[in-house]
């Protein structure tokens, strides 16, 4: 029984070693910087660090955009902040409510920051959470521990400005486009718009919202005068046209959104339409044979009765 529990301890504290990697950062400017997770689909294999991650500091103190996908991951930013800055970090704030996004909350409780979201996210992460807690169990196991649902205190329903110092950052809340908890952050200083999954590089698009509602949201979203994007995933910043890849984004969902209407006007069921829908699009994205075909899934039975 000793043994045993020295072997789990063992076991415990060299997983926790090998796992106290330094996470990768990408800065973008003076105060921004960026870790670029990987390309993976959230399903089995999943390693919790596959989005985008950020940190900006003021003059006064800090705001994180989007902690990654357990404690681990917002431990990890944590620590790589920690290298960059002593201040205080002040806000932590979630672009939406997809758990590739949040679960790294909880590393920031010890600061008392603001957390801030979307005004529809605490009921979305309360909705969601028996099943995001038991299936990021089951995708991650014991890379899993400690992480929790940490709700925002700070909701955004219009827009809000937070001011680090030198620099204020303004919130923008939309209507249900990617999901129902879609929020964009804008900073003055370095004319650079966070999108979350509002805009998908190099990864096909994922729709958990409303497709026709994420298009209006990209005609608004083209008006926008920010220089840089950070969208919610990509490999690099580097040479990002934003704007031009907003529109490969939106090419994507009009076509997807064109062939599956076309589908149910010609009668084919839905597992049909899995297979031919969007299928021009197939060489633009990573991922698309598996999230193309849950696209439809979510998008066929909302327009079957347009
Ligand atoms: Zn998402």
């Amino acid at each position: 029984m000793v043994l045993r529990t020295v072997a789990t301890l063992f076991f415990l504290l060299n997983f926790s070693f090998a796992h106290a990697e330094k996470l990768s950062l990408e800065q973008l400017n003076e105060g921004v910087y960026v870790h670029h997770g990987v390309h993976e689909d959230i399903a089995e294999g999943y390693h919790a660090d596959i989005c985008n991650i950020s940190f900006i500091v003021g003059s006064k103190g800090i705001a994180v955009i989007d902690t990654g996908g357990n404690l681990k991951i917002g431990q990890a930013l944590r620590s790589a902040i920690r290298e960059v800055s002593s201040l205080p970090i002040l806000y932590v704030i979630n672009t939406h409510v997809h758990p590739d996004h949040i679960f790294g909350n909880a590393a920031f409780i010890q600061d008392k920051p603001s957390f801030v979201g979307h005004v529809k996210l605490p009921d979305a992460m309360e909705r969601r959470r028996e099943n995001y807690m038991r299936i990021n169990q089951q995708w991650l196991g014991n890379d899993f521990a400690g992480s929790e649902m940490v709700k925002p205190n700070v909701l955004v329903k219009d827009s809000l400005k937070l001011d680090l110092g030198d620099r204020t950052l303004i919130l923008t809340a939309y209507p249900t486009a990617h999901t129902n908890t879609d929020l964009t952050v804008f900073d003055s200083k370095s004319s650079t718009l966070w999108t979350g999954d509002l805009l998908f590089v190099e990864r096909i698009p994922s729709i958990d919202g409303d497709i026709k509602g994420w298009l209006n949201v990209i005609n608004e979203l083209k008006m926008s005068e920010a220089q840089n994007a950070v969208p919610g995933h990509s490999d690099s910043l580097k040479d990002l046209n934003w704007k031009a890849q907003l529109n490969n984004e939106e090419r994507y969902l009009w076509t997807l959104l064109n062939d599956v209407r076309a589908s149910i006007k010609k009668g084919e069921v839905m597992e049909k339409a899995m297979d031919t829908a969007a299928a021009s699009e197939r060489s633009y994205w990573k991922l698309f044979d598996i999230i193309n075909r849950r696209n439809v899934n979510t998008v066929y039975p909302a327009l079957e009765w347009e």
